[in-house]
């Protein structure tokens, strides 16, 4: 089982993508903790992506296909997952269709967890507030919060209708306590 959650930055897709991983034997795919390793190991991809990363703005395409294309042809991967920030684009999305249908794989749920910006500052603030400095992450900041708000509702938000269209996509109340939010989970994928 394959399977994309959608949603605003903090809006609860890693939280959720950990309990549908430990559940059902999935790989979690996190985008972001995959560049944040990348940037504390120092690569080639690490050194490119950093400062982007840290102002809130997005990854080159290129750079993420090819990052998730190597990623899910791993063994690991085999019994399916979860994909927690990418697709982020259109075009990331479109590039995914074609690098599944190339390896005949499909995607079985694509899954958005819906979530107001404001809930999502105070969240940001709470959990700003609550993490010691030097455990917090680069882009753990307000403003940076809201340019990647921003960019979620400028690029990132079109990938709804994208998928709506092709008749994969489930909406669903991410406002709602963790445990209600992981049931309405379990139901979409229990099909
Ligand atoms: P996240 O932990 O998913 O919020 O990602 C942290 C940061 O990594 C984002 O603000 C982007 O700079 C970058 N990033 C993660 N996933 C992607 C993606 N699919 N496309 C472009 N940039 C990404």
């Amino acid at each position: 089982m394959n399977l994309i959650l959608l949603g605003p930055p903090g809006g609860g897709k890693g939280t959720q993508a950990k309990r549908l991983m430990n559940n059902h034997r999935l790989v979690q795919l996190s985008t972001g903790e995959m560049l944040r390793a990348a940037v504390s190991a120092g690569t080639e991809v690490g050194l490119k992506v950093k400062a982007i990363m840290d102002t809130g703005g997005l990854v080159s395409d290129d750079i993420m296909v090819a990052m998730i294309a190597d990623r899910i042809a791993e063994p690991d991967c085999a019994n399916g997952f979860i994909l927690d920030g990418f697709p982020r684009t259109v075009d990331q999305a479109a590039a995914l269709d074609a690098m599944l249908a190339d390896k005949g794989l499909c995607m079985d749920h694509v899954i958005e967890l819906k979530v107001d910006e404001a809930v999502l500052l105070d969240r940001i603030r709470t959990r700003i507030a609550e993490t010691p400095e030097a455990e917090r992450r680069a882009d753990d900041n307000e403003e940076t919060l809201k340019t990647r708000l921003a960019v979620y509702r400028e690029q990132t938000a079109p990938i709804v209708p994208y998928y709506r269209n092709k008749g994969t996509l489930r909406s669903l109340d991410g406002m709602l306590p963790i445990d209600e939010v992981a049931a309405e989970l379990e139901a979409v994928v229990a099909g």
